[in-house]
């Protein structure tokens, strides 16, 4: 797959600076108000119980800010995060031997956590049900099993499709939130702060184009202000004015909605190749010579999001706005 200015998932390019343009704080999280109130609420009680808190799954695209909210909900509960993901634990012993080495209260936070394998995955289910991992010893006829009490700690589950998680697994979080792309005025606060804290002088208009190109992601709009940042530098007086952004932002073939290449191959695939749809996910992957969860996953959520597509029983159709965005002439039928 070619490399995507605006691939939202987590790159080397970021590894230098995400951290510390993280936020620390509940309050100083932006957006998702709903997931913060939530949490404001869940973070007050527990802390009054003195009890730990309820395991969490947080889904949506990535860079949205699922392993930001769970840095967040330990540093207010004042607990130790241990951070691992699906695919690098392989073996129930594995995932036994994290889970006893958490302290009383801690999180432990498994990104991508669709992808743990099964076995490992029932390990994970008297731990989150009761505090207790049951362990086999012995052989053959002398095999029994012993539990294992852990402390209380909370599980904080990540993915980007919740669909994906098998039932038992997703039966045993006490909440369960849906993290939602972010609007240009949410972005460009967040622009605003990164900016203040990597030292760029940024004009109002400026970031508000920066945050309109950032397909509502804030992996995006930090990795994009970071470019823009070393262009307004070369080419200009350092400023990043809405004038530089524009120019930055079309020479990186990111357009005004913040698609790119990518997604314009898709949208006209879509149109030309399969005259506007339906077209299956499959048949669609094939053509553009993309793998089918990436597209799920990376492309379609903000098209679907922005009303470029619809998704229909018989497959993706194309919409009246997709044609216009285009520049394409809307054929009959297509609303
Ligand atoms: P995810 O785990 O969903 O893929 P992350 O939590 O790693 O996403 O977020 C990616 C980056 O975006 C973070 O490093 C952080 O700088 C920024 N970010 C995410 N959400 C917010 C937010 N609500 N406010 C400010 N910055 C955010």
């Amino acid at each position: 797959m070619e490399r995507r200015v605006i691939e939202t998932r987590f790159t080397a390019e970021d590894a230098r600076t995400e951290n510390s343009l993280r936020p620390r704080r509940l309050t100083e999280y932006i957006g998702q108000e709903r997931i913060r109130e939530n949490l404001l609420i869940s973070i007050a009680a527990a802390k009054q119980r003195g009890e730990p808190l309820d395991h969490i799954l947080f889904y949506g695209p990535p860079g949205l800010g699922k392993t930001t909210l769970a840095g967040i909900i330990a540093n207010e509960m004042g607990v130790n995060l241990r951070v691992t993901s699906g695919p690098a634990i392989e073996k129930p012993g594995e995932m036994a031997a994290v889970l006893n080495g958490l302290g009383e209260g801690d999180i432990l936070f498994v990104d991508e956590i669709h992808r743990l394998n099964k076995q490992v995955e029932e390990v994970l289910y008297p731990a989150m049900e009761d505090y207790a991992i049951d362990i086999l010893v012995g052989k053959g006829a002398d095999a029994r099993s012993i539990r294992l009490n852990l402390p209380r700690f909370t599980l904080i589950g990540a993915t980007t499709r919740a669909g994906l998680l098998s039932a038992p697994l997703r039966d045993r979080f006490g909440e369960i939130h849906r993290l939602e792309f972010y609007t240009p005025e949410e972005l460009r606060m967040i622009i605003e702060n990164s900016a203040k804290k990597l030292d760029v002088a940024i004009a109002s208009e400026g970031a508000l184009e920066l945050a309109r190109r950032s397909r509502g992601t804030p992996r995006l709009a930090n990795r994009i202000l970071k470019r823009v940042r070393d262009f307004a530098q070369v080419r200009y007086d350092g400023v990043i004015t809405e004038a530089v952004a524009n120019t930055a932002l079309d020479l990186m073939e990111v357009d005004k909605m913040g698609l790119d290449r990518s997604d314009r191959r898709f949208l006209l695939t879509l149109m030309e190749t399969f005259g506007g749809g339906p077209a299956g996910l499959d048949t669609l992957a094939a053509s553009i010579g993309e793998d089918a969860g990436t597209i799920e996953d990376l492309i379609e959520p903000y098209l679907l999001q922005n009303g470029f597509i619809n998704r229909t029983p018989r497959g993706r159709m194309a919409t009246a706005r997709a044609y216009a965005h285009m520049g394409l002439d809307v054929p009959a039928g297509i609303v």
